[in-house]
Formats: C-alpha cells, structure tokens, sequence
C-alpha cells in the first residue's frame, strides 16, 4: 500500500510528500485546499465543487496536519477550514 514516509512543508507554498515507493511529490497548499474533499467543498451529490478560487486566501498554507488511521492526511488550513480527509491515494492522484 502506497503511504508517505514523510510529510514536510517545502517553503511557504508547497507541500512535500515522500512516499514509500520513492517518489516524491510537490502540491502547492493553494491547490491542495481548493480540492477539499469535504462535503462542504463538495457537492456529495453532483461531485461539483462548490469552493470558488477566488475565496481562497492569498498566502493559504497548513499550519499543521495529521494522520487520519492508516490511510489519509487531515489538514488545518490558515483560513480556519479543517474538515476534509485527504486519503492517500486522493492525495497521489492530484
Ligand atoms: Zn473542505
């Protein structure tokens, strides 16, 4: 199963991921929150996202995050937003 190794901020805008099958992989934080998977950014029904770029804060980071059992990342965003569930195989496809 594909998990991170580690999980670090590279810069103020980006996130690093190395996973366990050596690849690494960049997400700039901007990106990252607006494909929130959470009900609130997206609409359970249609699948349409529902959280415009536009409402997204200049300078969006995490200020920290945690793993959720074996297989997601949970991150709390700048703007306060923390409900989504990033599962690791989201997190690659992105
Ligand atoms: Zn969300």
């Amino acid at each position: 199963m594909l998990t991170p190794d580690a999980v670090r901020r590279a810069g103020d805008h980006e996130l690093l991921l190395v996973w366990n099958d050596g690849s690494r992989q960049l997400l700039t934080f901007a990106s990252l929150r607006l494909q929130c998977p959470c009900a609130g950014c997206v609409d359970e029904m249609t699948g349409a996202r529902l959280i415009r770029p536009e409402r997204i804060p200049a300078g969006i980071h995490a200020m920290d995050w945690k793993t959720v059992g074996n297989y997601a990342l949970q991150f709390r965003w700048s703007d306060g937003h923390q409900t989504g569930i990033y599962s690791y195989d989201y997190l690659r496809s992105l």
